[in-house]
Protein backbone atom coordinates (compact mmCIF):
# COMPACT_ATOMS: atom_id res chain seq x y z
CA UNK A 1 0.00 0.00 0.00
CA UNK A 2 1.64 3.22 -0.85
CA UNK A 3 0.47 6.56 0.95
CA UNK A 4 0.72 9.49 -1.04
CA UNK A 5 1.27 13.09 0.23
CA UNK A 6 -1.82 15.94 0.29
CA UNK A 7 -1.11 18.66 -1.35
CA UNK A 8 -4.11 21.45 -2.22
CA UNK A 9 -6.49 18.74 -1.73
CA UNK A 10 -4.87 16.06 -3.97
CA UNK A 11 -3.04 13.16 -3.56
CA UNK A 12 0.03 13.28 -4.91
CA UNK A 13 3.78 11.21 -4.99
CA UNK A 14 6.51 12.82 -3.83
CA UNK A 15 8.09 15.22 -6.88
CA UNK A 16 10.77 12.64 -7.80
CA UNK A 17 8.71 9.91 -7.06
CA UNK A 18 10.55 8.48 -4.81
CA UNK A 19 8.87 6.48 -1.94
CA UNK A 20 10.30 5.12 1.91
CA UNK A 21 9.87 2.08 2.72
CA UNK A 22 7.39 1.31 6.02
CA UNK A 23 8.22 -1.27 8.14
CA UNK A 24 6.31 -2.42 11.18
CA UNK A 25 7.59 -2.37 14.90
CA UNK A 26 5.71 -5.32 15.33
CA UNK A 27 7.07 -7.65 13.81
CA UNK A 28 9.57 -5.77 11.38
CA UNK A 29 7.69 -6.20 8.64
CA UNK A 30 7.33 -4.46 5.07
CA UNK A 31 3.79 -2.89 5.23
CA UNK A 32 3.52 0.46 3.58
CA UNK A 33 5.42 2.83 1.45
CA UNK A 34 4.76 6.39 1.61
CA UNK A 35 5.64 9.15 -0.28
CA UNK A 36 9.59 10.62 0.04
CA UNK A 37 9.07 14.12 0.12
CA UNK A 38 11.20 17.06 -1.40
CA UNK A 39 11.56 20.13 -1.11
CA UNK A 40 9.57 21.17 -3.95
CA UNK A 41 6.75 19.19 -2.40
CA UNK A 42 7.14 21.59 0.48
CA UNK A 43 6.93 24.34 -2.18
CA UNK A 44 3.94 23.45 -3.58
CA UNK A 45 2.57 22.93 -0.36
CA UNK A 46 3.05 26.15 1.20
CA UNK A 47 2.27 27.98 -1.52
CA UNK A 48 -1.33 25.67 -1.41
CA UNK A 49 -2.05 26.82 2.17
CA UNK A 50 -1.40 30.40 0.80
CA UNK A 51 -3.85 29.99 -2.05
CA UNK A 52 -6.29 28.90 0.67
CA UNK A 53 -5.62 31.21 3.01
CA UNK A 54 -5.82 33.79 0.06
CA UNK A 55 -9.28 32.18 -1.11
CA UNK A 56 -12.02 29.84 0.34
CA UNK A 57 -10.57 29.21 3.20
CA UNK A 58 -9.48 32.55 4.39
CA UNK A 59 -13.38 33.59 3.67
CA UNK A 60 -14.98 31.52 6.52
CA UNK A 61 -16.33 32.90 9.24
CA UNK A 62 -14.96 31.58 12.77
CA UNK A 63 -18.27 29.88 13.54
CA UNK A 64 -17.70 28.34 10.39
CA UNK A 65 -14.23 26.84 10.46
CA UNK A 66 -15.55 25.77 13.74
CA UNK A 67 -18.21 24.01 12.28
CA UNK A 68 -16.06 22.09 9.89
CA UNK A 69 -13.33 21.40 12.68
CA UNK A 70 -16.48 19.68 14.65
CA UNK A 71 -17.69 17.54 11.68
CA UNK A 72 -14.02 16.13 11.17
CA UNK A 73 -13.89 15.50 15.13
CA UNK A 74 -17.31 13.10 14.52
CA UNK A 75 -15.82 11.32 11.67
CA UNK A 76 -13.02 10.66 13.42
CA UNK A 77 -14.81 9.12 16.69
CA UNK A 78 -16.51 7.17 14.10
CA UNK A 79 -13.12 5.66 12.25
CA UNK A 80 -11.52 5.48 15.71
CA UNK A 81 -11.37 1.35 15.68
CA UNK A 82 -9.98 1.75 11.96
CA UNK A 83 -7.45 4.59 13.16
CA UNK A 84 -6.47 2.93 16.41
CA UNK A 85 -5.87 -0.45 13.88
CA UNK A 86 -3.50 0.99 11.72
CA UNK A 87 -1.77 3.11 14.86
CA UNK A 88 -0.81 0.17 16.57
CA UNK A 89 0.72 -1.45 13.66
CA UNK A 90 2.34 1.48 12.35
CA UNK A 91 3.86 2.19 15.66
CA UNK A 92 3.53 -0.65 17.56
CA UNK A 93 1.84 0.60 20.70
CA UNK A 94 -1.17 -1.08 22.68
CA UNK A 95 -4.55 -1.13 20.83
CA UNK A 96 -6.12 0.58 23.61
CA UNK A 97 -3.62 3.34 23.52
CA UNK A 98 -4.07 3.97 20.09
CA UNK A 99 -7.91 3.96 20.16
CA UNK A 100 -7.30 6.45 23.28
CA UNK A 101 -5.08 8.39 20.81
CA UNK A 102 -7.88 8.24 18.30
CA UNK A 103 -10.38 9.62 20.53
CA UNK A 104 -8.03 12.32 21.99
CA UNK A 105 -7.72 13.42 18.28
CA UNK A 106 -11.34 13.57 17.66
CA UNK A 107 -11.84 15.53 21.57
CA UNK A 108 -8.89 18.28 20.00
CA UNK A 109 -11.18 19.07 16.92
CA UNK A 110 -14.09 19.04 19.10
CA UNK A 111 -12.22 21.39 21.58
CA UNK A 112 -10.72 23.49 19.04
CA UNK A 113 -13.42 23.78 16.80
CA UNK A 114 -16.18 24.33 19.62
CA UNK A 115 -13.54 27.45 20.63
CA UNK A 116 -12.71 29.23 17.37
CA UNK A 117 -15.71 31.65 17.76
CA UNK A 118 -14.68 32.13 21.58
CA UNK A 119 -11.84 33.67 20.74
CA UNK A 120 -11.79 37.25 20.89
CA UNK A 121 -9.30 40.47 21.13
CA UNK A 122 -9.65 43.24 23.70
CA UNK A 123 -10.24 46.75 23.65
CA UNK A 124 -7.50 49.13 25.21
CA UNK A 125 -8.89 52.51 26.92
CA UNK A 126 -6.28 55.29 25.61
CA UNK A 127 -7.12 59.17 24.44
CA UNK A 128 -10.35 60.06 25.10
CA UNK A 129 -10.54 60.98 20.96
CA UNK A 130 -9.29 57.62 20.16
CA UNK A 131 -10.99 54.04 19.65
CA UNK A 132 -7.96 51.20 20.11
CA UNK A 133 -8.89 47.84 19.69
CA UNK A 134 -6.85 44.38 20.00
CA UNK A 135 -7.56 41.71 17.47
CA UNK A 136 -6.43 38.43 17.26
CA UNK A 137 -5.50 37.52 14.00
CA UNK A 138 -3.66 33.93 12.36
CA UNK A 139 -0.08 34.07 12.19
CA UNK A 140 -1.06 32.98 8.64
CA UNK A 141 0.84 29.80 7.04
CA UNK A 142 1.51 27.38 9.90
CA UNK A 143 4.05 24.83 9.37
CA UNK A 144 3.99 21.54 12.17
CA UNK A 145 6.81 19.14 12.57
CA UNK A 146 4.98 15.73 14.24
CA UNK A 147 7.59 13.10 16.17
CA UNK A 148 6.17 9.53 15.90
CA UNK A 149 5.36 8.76 19.95
CA UNK A 150 1.80 10.30 19.84
CA UNK A 151 1.24 11.18 16.09
CA UNK A 152 -2.37 11.67 16.21
CA UNK A 153 -2.30 13.71 19.18
CA UNK A 154 0.14 15.95 18.64
CA UNK A 155 -1.08 16.59 14.91
CA UNK A 156 -4.78 17.30 16.97
CA UNK A 157 -3.12 19.63 19.28
CA UNK A 158 -1.11 21.73 16.76
CA UNK A 159 -2.93 21.89 13.68
CA UNK A 160 -6.57 21.88 15.34
CA UNK A 161 -5.69 25.24 17.38
CA UNK A 162 -3.94 26.39 14.17
CA UNK A 163 -7.00 25.81 11.96
CA UNK A 164 -9.29 26.80 14.40
CA UNK A 165 -7.34 29.97 14.73
CA UNK A 166 -8.00 30.43 10.82
CA UNK A 167 -4.38 29.53 10.07
CA UNK A 168 -3.47 27.76 6.71
CA UNK A 169 -1.46 24.34 7.60
CA UNK A 170 1.51 22.07 6.31
CA UNK A 171 2.01 19.32 8.43
CA UNK A 172 5.62 17.01 8.41
CA UNK A 173 4.69 14.00 10.08
CA UNK A 174 7.83 11.35 11.47
CA UNK A 175 8.64 9.42 9.00
CA UNK A 176 8.57 6.20 11.21
CA UNK A 177 4.16 7.50 11.98
CA UNK A 178 2.89 8.82 9.14
CA UNK A 179 0.01 7.07 8.26
CA UNK A 180 -2.80 7.59 10.52
CA UNK A 181 -2.10 11.69 9.59
CA UNK A 182 -2.54 10.89 6.21
CA UNK A 183 -5.57 9.01 6.97
CA UNK A 184 -7.03 11.39 9.04
CA UNK A 185 -6.28 14.40 6.56
CA UNK A 186 -8.34 12.74 4.03
CA UNK A 187 -11.53 12.74 6.25
CA UNK A 188 -10.72 16.15 6.77
CA UNK A 189 -11.17 16.61 2.95
CA UNK A 190 -14.73 14.43 3.84
CA UNK A 191 -15.60 17.23 6.53
CA UNK A 192 -15.56 19.49 3.48
CA UNK A 193 -12.30 21.41 4.94
CA UNK A 194 -11.79 23.79 1.69
CA UNK A 195 -8.23 22.11 -0.14
CA UNK A 196 -4.97 23.48 0.75
CA UNK A 197 -6.14 24.52 4.44
CA UNK A 198 -4.14 21.45 5.35
CA UNK A 199 -0.90 19.85 3.18
CA UNK A 200 0.95 16.98 4.72
CA UNK A 201 3.64 16.46 3.51
CA UNK A 202 5.77 13.06 4.70
CA UNK A 203 9.69 12.16 4.30
CA UNK A 204 12.92 12.52 6.20
CA UNK A 205 13.33 14.78 8.22
CA UNK A 206 16.91 16.15 6.97
CA UNK A 207 15.08 16.95 3.72
CA UNK A 208 11.15 17.25 3.87
CA UNK A 209 11.65 18.78 7.74
CA UNK A 210 14.44 21.06 7.12
CA UNK A 211 12.35 22.45 4.06
CA UNK A 212 9.64 23.07 5.69
CA UNK A 213 11.26 24.49 8.55
CA UNK A 214 13.33 26.82 6.58
CA UNK A 215 10.97 27.80 4.60
CA UNK A 216 10.54 31.40 3.62
CA UNK A 217 6.69 31.34 2.95
CA UNK A 218 5.89 29.70 6.77
CA UNK A 219 4.97 32.28 9.12
CA UNK A 220 4.55 30.17 12.42
CA UNK A 221 6.81 26.81 13.22
CA UNK A 222 5.27 24.41 15.58
CA UNK A 223 7.72 21.48 16.02
CA UNK A 224 7.73 18.96 18.70
CA UNK A 225 10.79 16.49 18.95
CA UNK A 226 14.08 15.83 20.35
CA UNK A 227 16.23 18.81 21.77
CA UNK A 228 18.55 18.60 18.93
CA UNK A 229 16.32 18.84 16.00
CA UNK A 230 14.68 21.47 17.90
CA UNK A 231 17.24 23.46 18.05
CA UNK A 232 18.27 23.06 13.98
CA UNK A 233 14.35 24.05 13.88
CA UNK A 234 14.58 27.20 15.62
CA UNK A 235 17.57 28.07 14.01
CA UNK A 236 15.93 27.55 10.67
CA UNK A 237 12.58 29.57 11.65
CA UNK A 238 14.95 32.80 13.45
CA UNK A 239 16.61 33.27 9.58
CA UNK A 240 13.25 34.03 8.23
CA UNK A 241 12.10 35.81 11.71
CA UNK A 242 9.18 33.76 12.87
CA UNK A 243 7.85 32.20 15.56
CA UNK A 244 8.44 28.61 16.90
CA UNK A 245 6.88 26.48 19.56
CA UNK A 246 9.20 23.67 20.70
CA UNK A 247 7.77 20.75 22.81
CA UNK A 248 10.99 18.66 23.82
CA UNK A 249 11.75 15.88 26.13
CA UNK A 250 11.88 15.57 29.54
CA UNK A 251 13.10 14.12 32.57
CA UNK A 252 10.26 14.44 34.79
CA UNK A 253 9.92 13.46 38.39
CA UNK A 254 7.71 11.75 40.96
CA UNK A 255 8.50 12.99 44.61
CA UNK A 256 6.97 10.63 46.82
CA UNK A 257 7.13 12.16 50.55
CA UNK A 258 6.88 9.67 53.60
CA UNK A 259 2.97 10.54 54.29
CA UNK A 260 1.86 10.16 50.57
CA UNK A 261 -1.52 7.60 49.98
CA UNK A 262 0.94 4.53 48.44
CA UNK A 263 -1.77 2.69 47.39
CA UNK A 264 -3.15 5.78 45.41
CA UNK A 265 0.01 6.38 44.34
CA UNK A 266 1.70 2.65 43.10
CA UNK A 267 0.04 1.83 39.72
CA UNK A 268 0.37 5.27 38.70
CA UNK A 269 4.05 5.50 39.30
CA UNK A 270 4.29 2.49 37.48
CA UNK A 271 2.32 3.22 34.55
CA UNK A 272 3.57 6.92 34.09
CA UNK A 273 7.01 5.15 32.53
CA UNK A 274 5.10 2.58 31.18
CA UNK A 275 2.56 4.11 28.95
CA UNK A 276 3.55 3.84 25.19
CA UNK A 277 6.31 1.96 26.61
CA UNK A 278 8.31 4.89 28.10
CA UNK A 279 8.05 6.58 24.12
CA UNK A 280 5.81 9.92 26.55
CA UNK A 281 7.88 13.15 26.01
CA UNK A 282 5.89 13.81 30.19
CA UNK A 283 6.69 10.12 31.59
CA UNK A 284 7.46 9.96 34.96
CA UNK A 285 10.89 8.78 34.53
CA UNK A 286 12.52 9.46 38.19
CA UNK A 287 11.52 7.92 41.05
CA UNK A 288 12.27 10.39 44.26
CA UNK A 289 11.50 8.57 47.29
CA UNK A 290 11.98 9.80 50.86
CA UNK A 291 14.67 7.80 52.61
CA UNK A 292 12.49 6.60 55.39
CA UNK A 293 10.38 4.77 52.77
CA UNK A 294 12.79 3.97 50.15
CA UNK A 295 12.94 0.65 50.40
CA UNK A 296 8.98 -0.24 50.63
CA UNK A 297 8.37 1.86 48.11
CA UNK A 298 10.72 0.30 45.69
CA UNK A 299 10.16 -3.10 46.69
CA UNK A 300 6.51 -2.58 46.20
CA UNK A 301 7.47 -0.93 42.53
CA UNK A 302 9.53 -3.61 41.59
CA UNK A 303 7.19 -6.29 42.48
CA UNK A 304 4.81 -4.16 40.15
CA UNK A 305 7.44 -3.93 37.23
CA UNK A 306 8.14 -8.17 37.66
CA UNK A 307 4.77 -8.39 36.34
CA UNK A 308 4.68 -6.21 33.09
CA UNK A 309 4.46 -7.88 29.60
CA UNK A 310 6.16 -6.30 26.59
CA UNK A 311 3.80 -8.21 23.49
CA UNK A 312 1.86 -8.12 20.20
CA UNK A 313 -0.12 -4.80 20.76
CA UNK A 314 -2.95 -6.29 19.50
CA UNK A 315 -2.65 -9.06 22.46
CA UNK A 316 -3.31 -6.41 25.42
CA UNK A 317 0.33 -6.17 26.72
CA UNK A 318 1.56 -3.51 28.96
CA UNK A 319 3.46 -2.13 26.35
CA UNK A 320 4.31 -2.60 22.76
CA UNK A 321 7.79 -2.85 21.10
CA UNK A 322 9.87 0.01 21.04
CA UNK A 323 9.33 2.29 17.84
CA UNK A 324 12.41 0.93 15.54
CA UNK A 325 15.59 -1.13 16.48
CA UNK A 326 17.67 2.20 16.79
CA UNK A 327 15.35 3.13 19.29
CA UNK A 328 15.68 -0.51 21.01
CA UNK A 329 19.64 -0.40 20.86
CA UNK A 330 19.44 3.20 22.02
CA UNK A 331 16.99 2.02 25.37
CA UNK A 332 19.57 -1.35 25.82
CA UNK A 333 22.63 0.67 25.82
CA UNK A 334 21.64 3.16 28.57
CA UNK A 335 20.67 0.16 30.44
CA UNK A 336 24.30 -0.83 29.48
CA UNK A 337 25.59 2.42 30.53
CA UNK A 338 23.85 1.62 34.20
CA UNK A 339 25.23 -1.39 34.39
CA UNK A 340 28.84 -0.11 33.31
CA UNK A 341 28.41 2.42 36.23
CA UNK A 342 27.58 -0.12 38.83
CA UNK A 343 23.93 0.23 39.16
CA UNK A 344 21.53 -2.58 40.05
CA UNK A 345 18.50 -3.21 38.06
CA UNK A 346 16.28 -4.49 40.80
CA UNK A 347 13.42 -5.59 38.74
CA UNK A 348 12.04 -6.43 35.00
CA UNK A 349 9.50 -7.25 33.43
CA UNK A 350 9.14 -9.77 30.58
CA UNK A 351 9.06 -9.73 26.55
CA UNK A 352 6.08 -12.39 26.16
CA UNK A 353 7.46 -15.65 24.17
CA UNK A 354 4.93 -15.10 21.25
CA UNK A 355 6.10 -11.38 20.89
CA UNK A 356 7.13 -11.35 16.84
CA UNK A 357 10.43 -12.67 16.89
CA UNK A 358 11.08 -9.61 14.17
CA UNK A 359 10.02 -7.01 16.57
CA UNK A 360 11.47 -4.55 18.56
CA UNK A 361 10.37 -5.04 22.19
CA UNK A 362 12.37 -4.46 25.34
CA UNK A 363 11.38 -5.63 28.94
CA UNK A 364 10.94 -2.77 31.13
CA UNK A 365 13.37 -1.94 33.97
CA UNK A 366 13.69 -0.75 37.56
CA UNK A 367 17.30 0.53 39.01
CA UNK A 368 17.58 1.36 41.96
CA UNK A 369 19.19 3.49 43.98
CA UNK A 370 20.37 5.93 41.60
CA UNK A 371 22.65 8.58 41.85
CA UNK A 372 20.89 11.85 40.68
CA UNK A 373 24.61 12.39 38.78
CA UNK A 374 23.78 9.41 37.02
CA UNK A 375 23.47 9.14 33.41
CA UNK A 376 20.22 7.62 33.89
CA UNK A 377 19.11 10.29 36.21
CA UNK A 378 19.87 12.89 33.53
CA UNK A 379 19.12 11.57 29.93
CA UNK A 380 16.05 11.09 28.74
CA UNK A 381 15.84 7.18 27.59
CA UNK A 382 12.93 7.31 25.99
CA UNK A 383 11.94 3.39 26.58
CA UNK A 384 10.33 2.05 29.99
CA UNK A 385 13.20 2.54 32.30
CA UNK A 386 12.39 3.99 35.59
CA UNK A 387 15.23 4.88 37.97
CA UNK A 388 14.25 5.71 42.33
CA UNK A 389 16.76 7.90 44.12
CA UNK A 390 16.07 8.37 47.77
CA UNK A 391 15.80 11.97 49.16
CA UNK A 392 15.98 13.03 53.06
CA UNK A 393 13.94 16.24 53.17
CA UNK A 394 11.83 18.49 51.23
CA UNK A 395 14.63 20.61 50.50
CA UNK A 396 16.77 18.28 48.88
CA UNK A 397 13.37 17.03 47.07
CA UNK A 398 13.07 19.96 44.84
CA UNK A 399 16.52 20.30 44.55
CA UNK A 400 16.48 16.91 42.85
CA UNK A 401 13.31 17.05 41.10
CA UNK A 402 14.89 20.70 39.25
CA UNK A 403 17.95 18.88 38.45
CA UNK A 404 17.93 18.44 35.24
CA UNK A 405 18.41 20.47 32.50
CA UNK A 406 14.24 19.57 31.41
CA UNK A 407 11.35 20.63 32.77
CA UNK A 408 8.73 19.42 31.56
CA UNK A 409 6.38 17.36 34.32
CA UNK A 410 6.43 16.79 37.86
CA UNK A 411 4.22 14.64 40.33
CA UNK A 412 3.96 15.04 43.82
CA UNK A 413 2.68 12.95 46.05
CA UNK A 414 1.97 13.98 49.92
CA UNK A 415 -1.20 13.98 52.36
CA UNK A 416 0.54 17.17 53.95
CA UNK A 417 -2.03 20.19 52.18
CA UNK A 418 0.67 22.61 52.75
CA UNK A 419 3.34 21.01 51.41
CA UNK A 420 1.67 19.89 48.61
CA UNK A 421 0.98 23.47 47.26
CA UNK A 422 4.29 24.13 48.51
CA UNK A 423 6.19 21.94 46.51
CA UNK A 424 4.10 21.67 43.70
CA UNK A 425 4.90 25.58 43.05
CA UNK A 426 8.63 24.91 43.61
CA UNK A 427 8.65 22.76 40.48
CA UNK A 428 10.27 24.18 37.39
CA UNK A 429 7.70 22.19 35.07
CA UNK A 430 5.00 23.42 32.94
CA UNK A 431 2.35 20.91 34.20
CA UNK A 432 2.51 19.78 37.92
CA UNK A 433 0.34 17.10 39.42
CA UNK A 434 -0.50 16.45 42.73
CA UNK A 435 -1.37 13.41 43.92
CA UNK A 436 -2.43 12.10 40.62
CA UNK A 437 0.09 12.23 37.54
CA UNK A 438 -1.22 12.79 33.96
CA UNK A 439 -4.44 13.79 34.47
CA UNK A 440 -5.99 11.83 31.75
CA UNK A 441 -3.97 13.06 28.82
CA UNK A 442 -5.61 16.51 29.65
CA UNK A 443 -6.72 18.12 25.90
CA UNK A 444 -7.85 21.65 28.35
CA UNK A 445 -4.87 21.69 29.56
CA UNK A 446 -2.07 23.61 28.85
CA UNK A 447 1.12 21.71 27.67
CA UNK A 448 4.86 22.94 27.65
CA UNK A 449 8.21 22.45 28.99
CA UNK A 450 10.60 25.18 30.67
CA UNK A 451 14.65 24.93 29.55
CA UNK A 452 15.58 21.62 26.75
CA UNK A 453 12.06 21.47 27.02
CA UNK A 454 11.49 23.74 25.23
CA UNK A 455 8.66 26.85 25.27
CA UNK A 456 5.65 27.86 23.67
CA UNK A 457 2.48 26.58 25.29
CA UNK A 458 0.25 23.79 23.40
CA UNK A 459 -3.57 22.35 24.40
CA UNK A 460 -6.54 23.89 25.93
CA UNK A 461 -7.20 27.72 24.78
CA UNK A 462 -3.84 28.80 25.40
CA UNK A 463 -2.57 26.72 22.65
CA UNK A 464 -5.18 28.56 20.63
CA UNK A 465 -3.62 31.50 21.31
CA UNK A 466 -0.10 30.35 20.83
CA UNK A 467 -1.74 30.08 17.03
CA UNK A 468 -2.48 33.63 16.46
CA UNK A 469 -0.99 37.09 16.64
CA UNK A 470 -2.34 40.36 17.01
CA UNK A 471 -3.50 43.21 15.04
CA UNK A 472 -3.80 47.05 17.33
CA UNK A 473 -6.44 49.16 15.89
CA UNK A 474 -6.02 53.01 16.48
CA UNK A 475 -9.17 54.88 15.44
CA UNK A 476 -9.33 58.65 15.85
CA UNK A 477 -12.74 59.92 16.19
CA UNK A 478 -12.21 63.85 17.43
P1 LIG B 1 13.06 13.94 16.16
O1 LIG B 1 13.51 15.28 16.60
O2 LIG B 1 14.05 13.01 15.61
O3 LIG B 1 11.94 14.06 15.03
C1 LIG B 1 10.80 14.86 15.20
C2 LIG B 1 10.35 15.34 13.84
O4 LIG B 1 11.34 16.22 13.31
C3 LIG B 1 10.15 14.24 12.80
O5 LIG B 1 9.04 14.55 11.99
C4 LIG B 1 11.42 14.33 11.98
O6 LIG B 1 11.28 13.86 10.66
C5 LIG B 1 11.67 15.82 11.99
N1 LIG B 1 13.06 16.21 11.72
C6 LIG B 1 14.19 15.49 11.91
N2 LIG B 1 15.26 16.22 11.53
C7 LIG B 1 14.81 17.42 11.11
C8 LIG B 1 15.43 18.60 10.63
N3 LIG B 1 16.75 18.69 10.49
N4 LIG B 1 14.64 19.66 10.34
C9 LIG B 1 13.30 19.59 10.50
N5 LIG B 1 12.65 18.49 10.93
C10 LIG B 1 13.40 17.43 11.24
O7 LIG B 1 12.28 13.36 17.40
P2 LIG B 1 11.60 11.92 17.53
O8 LIG B 1 12.70 10.94 17.69
O9 LIG B 1 10.60 11.72 16.45
O10 LIG B 1 10.77 12.09 18.89
C11 LIG B 1 11.34 11.83 20.12
C12 LIG B 1 11.62 13.11 20.87
O11 LIG B 1 10.47 13.96 20.85
C13 LIG B 1 11.90 12.86 22.33
O12 LIG B 1 12.99 13.66 22.76
C14 LIG B 1 10.61 13.29 23.01
O13 LIG B 1 10.73 13.63 24.34
C15 LIG B 1 10.17 14.42 22.16
N6 LIG B 1 8.72 14.66 22.30
C16 LIG B 1 8.28 15.77 22.97
C17 LIG B 1 6.93 16.00 23.15
C18 LIG B 1 6.44 17.23 23.88
O14 LIG B 1 5.28 17.56 23.74
N7 LIG B 1 7.26 17.92 24.65
C19 LIG B 1 6.00 15.10 22.66
C20 LIG B 1 6.48 13.97 21.99
C21 LIG B 1 7.84 13.77 21.81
Amino acid sequence: MVFQNLIGGRERPASDGMTLDVFSPVDGSLFARIAAGTPQDIDEAVAAARTALDGAWGRLTATERGRLLMKLATLIEARADELALLESRDNGKPLRQSRADAIALARYFEFYGSAADKLHGDVIPYLNTHFVGVERVPHGVTGHIVPWNYPMQIFGRSVGAALAAGNATVVKPAEDASLTILRVSALAREAGLPDGALNVVTGLGRTAGAALAGHPGIDFLSFTGSPETGTAVQIAAAKNHVGVTLELGGKSAQLVFDDADLERALPTLVSAIIQNGGQTCSAGSRLLIQRGIFQDVVDAVAERFRTLRAGHPEREPDLGPMINQAQQRRVMGYLERGRNEGLSIVAEGVVCLDAPPGGYYVAPALLAPVPHDSILSQEEVFGPVLVATPFEDEAEAIRLANGTPYGLAAGVWTRDAMRAPRVARAMRAGQVFVNCYGAGGGIELPFGGFGRSGHGREKGFEGLIEFTTTRTLVVAHG
